[in-house]
């Protein structure tokens, strides 16, 4: 068998899920809204079933979701790419994620990762037989310390994986991180993975701007996005990946040997929904950092400290000020049996020894209703 894979552990979010489901907790760990996205994107899937659209789709996606995806692009931060040679569908960003660095990176080829990292990045970095060079950053501030970036840079990089906003962190990348980011891949003749599935989760006033707009980045980047995020139907695993010309090509062979093509039907009704309004996207994120500030202001209120999540489904707090004394593993599995709520132990998200001790990530994309039943839960419980 694959050492690799034998190494590997069963993800965070299905151990917890299946745990929350044992002991018939409120899941506010995976990250998964409990009401399914617009009923007009679900009935252009449905028609599209039903019309016979059921056959396999073209290698890099159904023409009006190629064609959708650019517009999207050009209406949110005028970014101009070709539907037919930039843009690849693939089944979710995690595909996507694994395609990007298929197309970029060669045995011994390095890539920078900045941790808290996503689950299925370093595995699949590895599998290429490429090297991750991991560049931390931890609560309560989550800093970027520019020297320690630049330095994870070398003759070998050949990309960086940047996740914004970030998941677990809720973190938001600014403008002078952006800035440092590009200049070193400029320096360095790098790329970026920039996973951007929560785009359109950017809270407060704050707008997601994508690496790829910055000068000299159009060729730097390969941008990717989710339905599953922007259309709360995670289960849809639809992805789309914006490349430069030079690359797309390469991330669709990728894509042809992975999974070749994405459900026909349900790429049809991404593509409406990429069309809708303005309006549709903004109430997304006023939606969502209505159920952050009811959750942040729950938790605070039992005694954890609650740090700003700018963007994402998530928030990270800290459990130490409540007295439990255990890792933070310990900690969501006793929350879990204890007090039916299930959260995901943010050590899960760091790869070497010494990860940041005595935090959570809780998942706001719930209905205020089951929030407030969580805090309850978890109010009688500490
Ligand atoms: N990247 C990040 C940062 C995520 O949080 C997720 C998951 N939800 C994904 C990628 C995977 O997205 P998808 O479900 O479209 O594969
Ligand atoms: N991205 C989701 C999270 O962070 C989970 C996706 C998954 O279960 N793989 O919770």
């Amino acid at each position: 068998p694959n050492s690799l894979l034998a190494a590997t552990g069963t993800t965070i979010f299905t151990v917890m899920s299946a745990l929350a489901t044992r002991h018939g907790a409120i899941n506010l760990g995976q990250g998964f809204p409990d009401t399914d996205g617009p009923e007009d994107v679900c009935r252009a899937a449905a028609e599209a079933l039903l019309d016979g659209r059921n056959q396999y789709p073209p290698l890099t996606g159904v023409p009006e979701l190629r064609a959708a995806v650019a517009a999207h692009n050009a209406r949110f931060y005028g970014i101009t790419a070709d539907p037919d040679t930039d843009i690849v569908v693939t089944s979710g960003a995690t595909e996507a994620i694994t395609a990007c660095l298929m197309a970029l990176l060669d045995p011994g080829d390095e890539a920078v990762v900045i941790e808290p990292v996503y689950d299925t990045y370093l595995p699949v970095i590895r599998m290429l037989g490429a090297v991750p060079r991991v560049v931390r950053i931890a609560p309560p501030d989550w800093r970027l310390d520019r020297t320690a970036l630049a330095a994870a840079f070398g003759p070998r990089t050949k990309a960086i994986l940047l996740n914004s906003p970030m998941n677990p962190s809720g973190k938001v990348f600014d403008a002078a991180e952006r800035a440092a980011i590009a200049a070193l891949l400029a320096q360095h003749d790098a790329y970026a993975v920039c996973d951007e599935v929560y785009e359109h989760l950017t809270f407060d006033g704050q707008r997601h701007v994508p690496l790829m707009t910055l000068p000299g980045m159009a060729e730097r980047c390969l941008r990717i996005g989710s339905a599953g995020k922007t259309f709360s139907l995670t289960g849809w695993k639809v992805g789309y990946v914006t490349a430069p010309t030079a690359l797309g090509p390469l991330v669709a062979k990728a894509h042809q040997n992975l999974t070749f093509t994405t459900a026909p039907n349900l790429q049809r009704a991404v593509a409406v929904g990429l069309a809708k309004p303005d309006g549709y996207f903004d109430g997304l994120a006023t939606t969502m950092a209505a159920q952050r500030d009811r959750l942040a202001a729950g938790l605070a209120g039992i005694g954890f400290r609650v740090l700003p999540s700018a963007g994402s489904y998530f928030l990270v707090a800290d459990y130490t000020p409540l007295g439990f004394t255990g890792d933070d593993d310990a900690f969501c599995r006793h929350i879990t049996e204890a007090a039916g709520v299930t959260a995901i132990p943010l050590s899960a998200f760091y790869d070497g020894p010494d990860a940041p001790e005595g935090y959570a990530r809780f998942a706001f994309c719930k209905r205020p209703a089951l929030l407030d039943e969580a805090v309850a839960r978890l109010a009688r419980h500490f």
